[in-house]
């Protein structure tokens, strides 16, 4: 990777995690995709199940593969037909683990997410044991505002585009705030501090992940 922007995501990245750790989420610093998988593994235990949100980032970083190896149970919806994906995403919902990628954390150490069915928001927020978010440093805005503009300009429609969905930003790479049936942007969850009772960990990777 360039040394510049390898410099930067470690200026910006260590920046997020002091300010995530403010807010309450368990936040750490992982310099490599590499160390970022270590990070992951050594939270999660041998009995573990897990729930897996759809992420690129952790497709990128094999999670799901490597926890199947290991002998956990994963529960993944990724792939299967639409009345199967349902009862997996429930299955989420109750997991020890539940692992994912979100859209943008801001400089304040906010998180911010956009959901088409509300599972991963969901998930997130009440239900599994303990969260494990990671993100590449390239998802790190400046406030509330630029994590909208991120998720209008190139999550979504990235995501829309890889769903193979017919909307207009799949045409022309920017959110029309459609009215689409195949809309998937239903929600919007902005975690200002971790949920009270949850055991939130954050991981910040100096490198780019996902979109
Ligand atoms: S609201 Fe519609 S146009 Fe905008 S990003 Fe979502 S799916 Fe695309």
């Amino acid at each position: 990777m360039n040394t510049l922007l390898k410099h930067h995501y470690e200026l910006i990245g260590k920046k997020v995690v002091e300010a995530l750790n403010k807010n309450r989420f368990k936040a750490e610093y992982a310099d490599s995709k590499a160390e970022a998988v270590e990070a992951i593994l050594r939270l999660i235990k041998a009995q573990d199940t897990i729930g897996m949100g759809g992420s690129m980032t952790l497709h990128e970083l094999n999670v799901c593969k490597l926890l199947g190896d290991m002998g956990n149970k994963v529960f993944d919806h990724q792939g299967l037909p639409p009345a199967e994906a349902y009862l997996v995403r429930r299955q989420q919902l109750t997991a020890d683990v539940f692992l994912a990628s979100s859209n943008a954390v801001t400089l304040d150490g906010k998180i911010v997410n956009v959901d088409g069915v509300g599972n991963r928001v969901a998930a997130l927020t009440f239900g599994p044991k303990r969260v494990i978010v990671v993100m590449g440093a390239n998802k790190i805005v400046k406030d509330e505002n630029d994590a909208r503009r991120r998720i209008e300009i190139t999550a979504a429609p990235m995501n829309a585009d890889r769903l193979k969905r017919k909307t207009p930003c799949v045409l022309s790479g920017v959110c029309s705030d459609c009215n689409s049936p195949e809309r998937i942007c239903s929600l919007t969850s902005i975690m200002h501090r971790a949920p009270s009772t949850s055991d939130f960990h954050v991981i910040i990777v100096g490198e780019a992940l996902g979109y």
